[in-house]
């Protein structure tokens, strides 16, 4: 590692891997991983009263309302160390949620330096979901490719595997994809007019896509040397 205070977002459909992917990325750059998801999660199991407003939207693989989103990853955002570096994942979800952040952004004098989208088919997208198993400590992800099927704790920190909620029924994940693609776009055509998009595709093993991100990083910031291959 390398380089301090990157700021990055992954974007991608439910199974895309964005999980996965944002946190190697996160461990190779020295960035903090952020996911609304795993924030939500948490709050469901500590029982919070953010929890008990977004268990129903989660279960239903609806969005949860922008309002709560958005504060709630404010907060985690304000609760960081200055200039540490961060990797956002599942965040934005909406346009209106792209437009807050920048406005976050510009009033901390901050700014977004690249935003990664991974590309899947859809086709391959239900079956990786209806496949994946999660840690309950460190939300690792396993089972999407040939790799811990049959597992039930985690390589990393022995902690239960488990199924999502949203991850077990095909309707759920059906409504999932959907409302990706219903509200994916607009974030995308956003990123992209301020040119900090870029397309990944996930299609490949992890460890392929993983090297195809970097590139795309170490790229993108030609002159820091950001990874130590
Ligand atoms: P996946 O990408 O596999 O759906 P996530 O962990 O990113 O998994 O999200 C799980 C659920 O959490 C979503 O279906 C949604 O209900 C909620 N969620 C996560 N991030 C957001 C967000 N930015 N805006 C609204 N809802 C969100």
């Amino acid at each position: 590692m390398i380089t301090e205070g990157l700021q990055l977002i992954v974007i991608g459909p439910p199974g895309s891997g964005k999980g996965t992917q944002s946190m190697a990325l996160a461990t190779q750059i020295g960035a903090v991983h952020i996911s609304t998801g795993d924030l939500f999660r948490h709050h469901e199991r500590e029982e919070t009263s953010i929890g008990d407003q977004i268990q129903s939207f989660i279960k239903k693989g609806d969005l949860v309302p922008d309002n709560i989103t958005i504060e709630m990853l404010k907060e985690k955002i304000k609760s960081l160390t200055n200039n540490m570096g961060y990797i956002l994942d599942g965040f934005p979800r909406t346009l209106n949620q792209a437009i807050s952040f920048d406005t976050m952004l510009t009033s901390t004098n901050s700014k977004l330096d690249l935003v990664i989208c991974i590309e899947v088919p859809q086709e391959q997208l239900e079956n990786r979901l209806l496949h994946r198993t999660v840690c309950m400590e460190c939300s690792l992800v396993y089972g999407t490719d040939d790799s811990g099927q049959d597992q039930q704790y985690c390589a990393n920190c022995e902690g239960k595997l488990y199924k999502r909620v949203d991850d077990a029924d095909k309707e759920v994940i059906g409504h999932r994809l959907e409302k990706y693609k219903e509200f994916s776009q607009p974030i995308i055509n956003h990123y992209q007019e301020h040119g900090i998009l870029h397309r990944v595709d996930g299609t490949g093993s992890v460890l392929e896509v993983t090297n195809t991100i970097k590139k795309v990083v170490a790229s993108s910031f030609k002159g820091t040397l950001l990874f130590n291959y």
